[in-house]
């Protein structure tokens, strides 16, 4: 079973790889530059048949299968050694429906794909913090970005599914179809078929947001980070907020005398009239000394690739991992601050991002993402150069997030920030909570052989 594509032929409308095609380095190449694994074929699927004939070949010759979307799997969970990898990187249109304010979205698009046809027509979905992520893979372990204040997660603007499970089926799921699958998918993650297209709830919003981003030095102790904690308060439906801490880079958009410095952003971004939110966001711009102020009204589509350039595929080495937080008191601030102070590698970046609004609507049950009751999350994300600094930057990683575990909300962990997904069938029971057995039986149900393993994997109910 080394190379089925010469054992075995696949016939689909993409391209097949295999190990000696050209492309086929290219073609497995992920955003975590750690990654290298080596699938036996790499199925460039161009249409929805081309991956129900994947799936059917693989079903036949008993092949494990990755899902590759936008490849940003930090744990690298696109790409599988010795198995048949699924790329969607060639089906990425996206088409709008103005009257009904809906798109569809194939299941290999970035969230530039969907903004560049959803925009002009001022029309919003909720998305990630950088335009190439896929839409696919952040979607389906919830989805948090910037508007989740006012509309919720990416899967609760999620409305249908075209998925194909195991069997090679193609079906569509949603509310009154299929309704477990619909049910699953909404945070379950890539466990129970590929997505070929999913069609998303729009909001009229933009081209111009209010987009905050006062930054202060590290030095500057809690005292900022205190204020912003309360003033979100009563803003968490209208003000979607990430705390940044960062090192300045050597950069003339920067002071000089800031460069190779230890800060914090307060970042910011205001879910409705521009205006009205430099107004209303205007007191975390007055908190003192600052490095310098990067607020500003903004073309949504410009925010939403602001922060590309700080995170480029394949150029990195990257571990990520996460807590919700059960509360941000004083001690925890404090705690986070000596923390991230001693960071080993300049790239990284920890950042402390708030709940509430919209995304805590939606019972725990009502998706399989499960409890919405968390008022924080404290994610870890360490960047860096060179495999011989592996060691220390994963084990400084892991140290801050055991240091912070006794403020974790009940043991959950975003699971799109996850490590590796050490904490295995722990980390998805404490995660998913009481959600967890009917996953497990809707798993068995669609993909009783666990075919989709490369993820935070759900085992069959036996
Ligand atoms: C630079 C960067 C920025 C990020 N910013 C955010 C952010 O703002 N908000 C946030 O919530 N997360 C963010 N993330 C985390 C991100 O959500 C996850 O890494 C996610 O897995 C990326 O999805 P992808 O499609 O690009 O990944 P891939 O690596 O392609 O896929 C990851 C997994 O998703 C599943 N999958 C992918 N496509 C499909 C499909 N079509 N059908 C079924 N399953 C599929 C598979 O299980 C696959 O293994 C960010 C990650 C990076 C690297």
């Amino acid at each position: 079973m080394d190379n089925p594509a010469q054992e075995h032929s696949l016939q689909i409308e993409g391209d097949v790889l295999h190990p000696d095609s050209d492309g086929y380095d290219e073609a497995r190449a992920v955003w975590n530059a750690m990654i290298d694994r080596k699938p036996a074929l790499i199925a460039q699927c161009r249409s929805t048949q081309d991956v129900a004939e994947t799936l059917a070949f693989a079903g036949r010759h008993d092949y494990p299968v990755s899902i590759r979307g936008g490849g940003h799997n930090v744990a690298g969970h696109a790409v599988c050694d010795d198995g048949v990898m699924i790329d969607l990187s060639g089906m990425r249109n996206v088409s709008v429906d103005v009257e009904k304010r809906t798109a569809r979205v194939a299941g290999g698009a970035t969230w530039r794909d969907v903004d560049a046809a959803s925009q002009p027509h001022g029309l919003v979905t909720p998305g990630g913090l950088i335009s190439d992520t896929g839409v696919a893979g952040l979607t389906l372990s919830g989805g948090i970005g910037w508007l989740r204040s006012r509309y919720g997660l990416c899967i609760d603007n999620m409305l249908s599914v075209e998925i194909v499970t195991a069997d090679g089926q193609i079906r569509r799921a949603s509310e009154q179809e299929n309704a477990d699958l619909f049910w699953a998918v909404r945070g379950g993650g890539g466990n129970f078929g590929v997505i070929t297209e999913f069609e998303f709830q729009l909001h009229p919003l933009g081209p111009e947001v209010m987009f905050c981003a006062p930054i202060y030095a590290l030095d500057r102790g809690a005292e900022p980070i205190r204020f912003w904690r309360d003033f979100l308060a009563d803003k968490n439906d209208r003000i979607g907020s990430l705390l940044e801490f960062s090192t300045v880079a050597e950069d003339d958009e920067f002071p000089r005398e800031a460069w190779g410095k230890q800060v914090y952003t307060i970042a910011a971004v205001y879910a409705g009239d521009a205006e009205e939110g430099e107004q209303v966001m205007q007191p975390l711009r007055e908190l003192g000394p600052m490095v310098t102020d990067f607020s500003g009204p903004m073309d949504y589509r410009e925010l939403q690739q602001l922060f590309d350039t700080l995170m480029p595929a394949g150029q990195f080495r990257c571990y990520w991992k996460s807590h919700y937080l059960n509360g941000l008191s004083d001690a925890v601030i404090d705690e986070i601050l000596e923390g991230v102070a001693s960071v080993p590698s300049p790239n990284s970046l920890s950042s402390i991002w708030n709940f509430g609004g919209a995304t805590a609507q939606p019972a725990a049950d009502a998706t399989a993402f499960g409890d919405r009751s968390m008022p924080w999350m404290f994610s870890i994300d360490s960047v860096w150069e060179g495999a011989e600094n592996d060691e220390a930057n994963i084990g400084w990683t892991r140290d801050l997030w055991a240091r912070m575990q006794p403020h974790s909300h009940n043991g959950r962990m975003y699971l799109n920030f996850p490590g590796q997904g050490e904490e295995g069938d722990k980390l998805l029971q404490d995660t998913f909570g009481d959600n967890y057995q009917r996953l497990r039986e809707i798993k068995a149900k669609y993909d009783p052989g666990n075919r989709f393993r490369f993820n935070q994997n759900i085992r069959p109910a036996a």
